[in-house]
């Protein structure tokens, strides 16, 4: 579907999935004007189909929107288009237990523009592909490499939404971090290179004892949609959920890592894994039943 500056999106169509034209001059290819989601569908044990918790995106995506200048479907439209969507392609979605379909909306400024300004029309698609595990390691711990060289965000940048640009200056380091045999790149602060941010799709969590600690949301990080609800399973777990600054050093004197996204679901860092295992039964029956 299509809009102009006013936001008025046209009714959407269904369309094989395949190649688009792009203005040479559009938005996102000259200026990065874009935002994406992913969310995922499961097949549940009674063969419904469940989304999870897909106004999350919606509203997530109308604020990474507001950020980059553009008009972004309303919370309604953006879950109608998500549902569409995952009707027509239902046979892609995988057995329980067996992965999920993963769905993935994109916000672009796809008017022409050529000096540097918010683009004068916008396209919103939506695409799916069925997903197994992101690690390879599946539930078994990924390891980490800390970053102290390239950082996916600074104060005032972009960082807590999801524009396509946050994830082209992480590439490399990503790149480097598995040429040296590691899962992905935890990253640090920008301003004091100590505290921790998040890995490159996803949030961190630190347990030690009853206390869970994560990075809290202040402009740098994305504000995770399973890091919000991991947050409420480990409450109503009677874990104790502290959201602040997070140092580094914490993580050599913790009981456990793990880290959170909609692709990687709950990752254990390191061998240290009970009370991720704990969260992680919640959270599946909570999406599986
Ligand atoms: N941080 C970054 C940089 C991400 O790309 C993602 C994946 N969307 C996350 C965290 C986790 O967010 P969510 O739980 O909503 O998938």
């Amino acid at each position: 579907t299509k809009c102009g500056q006013d936001g008025n999106f046209s009714e959407g169509e269904m369309i094989p999935f395949g190649p688009i034209a792009l203005n040479p001059s559009s938005g996102v290819l000259n200026y990065g004007q874009g935002l994406f989601e992913g969310l995922k569908a499961y097949r549940t044990t009674d063969d419904s189909i469940l989304l999870f918790r897909p106004e999350e995106n919606a509203l997530r995506m109308r604020t990474g929107a507001e950020r980059m200048c553009m008009p972004a479907p309303s919370v309604e439209q953006f879950v109608d288009a998500v549902k569409q969507t995952v009707l027509a392609n239902k046979r892609w979605v995988p057995p329980t237990g067996k992965g999920s379909l993963y769905i993935r909306p994109l916000l672009m400024g796809s008017g022409a523009v050529l000096g540097l300004a918010p683009a004068p029309e916008y396209t919103f698609i939506i695409f799916v592909s069925p997903v197994g595990n992101y690690f390879k390691e599946g539930l078994a711990p990924i390891n980490l490499i800390v970053e102290d060289k390239f950082h996916r965000a600074t104060p005032g940048g972009t960082g807590s939404v999801k524009t396509i640009g946050n994830y082209a200056s992480v590439l490399m380091a990503q790149k480097i971090a598995k040429e040296k045999g590691y899962s992905d790149v935890l990253y640090l602060d920008a301003v004091h290179k100590k505290y921790l941010e998040e890995v490159s799709s996803c949030n961190i969590f630190v347990v030690k004892g009853n206390v869970i600690s994560t990075p809290a949301v202040k402009g740098t990080i994305l504000p995770g949609i399973t890091r919000k609800s991991i947050i409420d399973v480990a409450l109503s777990k009677g874990f104790q959920v502290e959201e602040r600054l997070v140092s580094v050093d914490e993580l050599l004197e913790a009981d456990e890592v793990f880290c959170t996204g909609t692709a990687v679901v709950v990752s254990p860092v390191g061998s240290n894994m009970l009370a991720t295992k704990e969260l992680v039964s919640c959270l599946s029956s909570y999406i599986l039943h």
